[in-house]
């Protein structure tokens, strides 16, 4: 039987130190490589094997599937939303060339299996906003959502084309400790943490009654591996899944924070960050995933607050 041997692409990101760490526990450390840009991030480091890779430079990434045996691939590396914002030819070159870079040589080496994280960010101001379904209106108004959901068509032409078994998730704001967010919409759920541990008060740069999907990373992290290890006849979404958990707003994360904090205060100052989340959707519906393939999240505001609490 042919043995997984997997390549994480932007493995130092917000997801991927995370994911890397979790597909070691259940490949075995020696077959989970990770690659990034970046220096090896300090909770990987002694884990398993790193290699320094450009996904641009499509050569030396062919290179290194072929050397390391690879079979599978977790493209992460992207630019996020509001880092895209500022450099919007840029965001679309790196989200899709990376993406053509992965998919290409996944249909050139026959790889068994690809995964590629889409976002709520495909949806914009005439999707309906609450209880967004699976199959909708899609206006993207960011370049980080025309980007994903120019790449959640690719996905799907690539899988139906030539048979390239690549699986997507349109993940909400993800929120976690072991490693920094990296520059979306939803950062302020994370930043508010730490700055109500550090300093008992934030300022957030969203408006007090903005909702926006939103994931504890356990749950992400949980939700990638179980859609990838299902049986492929299952998945009959292949450009990528509605994914959901919790819906909150800052002023109700607030309120949240204050039941361990109570002297914790919170302003408002909204920012052009404001202008991309209002486009997205308050809420989604995830049902296509629970049917297909059996998802369930574990976390709401309240066990996902006491657990950041506790652990950051
Ligand atoms: P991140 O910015 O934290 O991490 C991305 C990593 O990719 C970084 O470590 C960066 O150094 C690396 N990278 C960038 N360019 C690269 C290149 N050319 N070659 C190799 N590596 C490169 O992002 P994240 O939050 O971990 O997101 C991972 C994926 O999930 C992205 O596709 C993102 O769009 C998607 N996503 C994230 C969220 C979220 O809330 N974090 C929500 C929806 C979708």
């Amino acid at each position: 039987m042919k043995k997984d041997k997997i390549l994480v692409i932007g493995a130092c990101g917000q997801i991927g130190v995370e994911l890397t760490l979790a597909l070691r526990k259940m490949y075995g450390d020696a077959n989970v490589v990770a690659s990034d840009l970046r220096e090896e991030h300090e909770l990987l480091k002694g884990t398993g094997p790193y290699v320094s890779l450009d996904v641009m430079n499509k050569e030396m990434l062919h290179v290194l599937v072929i050397r390391h045996n690879i079979t599978q691939i977790y493209l992460l590396a992207a630019i996020l939303s509001a880092t895209g914002e500022k450099n919007p030819l840029l965001a679309w070159h790196i989200n899709m060339q990376s993406l053509l870079n992965v998919l290409d040589i996944a249909k050139e080496e026959n790889l068994d299996k690809v995964y590629w994280p889409s976002s709520i960010a495909v949806f914009g101001p005439n999707s309906p906003a609450k209880e967004t379904p699976q199959h909708t209106i899609i206006e993207p108004t960011t370049i980080y959502g025309i980007s994903k959901f120019a790449g959640e068509r690719w996905c799907e032409y690539y899988n139906h084309r030539f048979g390239v078994d690549v699986r997507s998730l349109r993940y909400p704001g993800l929120i976690s400790y072991k490693s920094a967010p990296g520059g979306g919409t939803t950062d302020y759920a994370v930043e508010i943490f730490h700055e109500a541990k550090e300093h008992q008060k934030y300022t957030s740069f969203l408006s007090e009654n903005t909702y926006l999907p939103m994931m504890y990373m356990p749950d992400a992290i949980r939700a990638t591996i179980e859609l990838m290890e299902a049986d492929a006849a299952k998945i009959t979404v292949r450009s990528a899944y509605n994914l959901s958990a919790m819906s909150f707003s800052p002023k109700e994360i607030g309120a949240e924070i204050r039941k361990h904090i109570p002297s914790f205060e919170l302003s408002y100052q909204p920012d052009y960050r404001q202008q991309i989340a209002d486009g997205w959707p308050d809420s989604m519906d995830d049902s296509q995933a629970r049917k297909d393939w059996g998802w369930k999240p574990e976390y709401d505001l309240e066990k996902m607050t006491a657990d950041m609490l506790k652990n950051i």
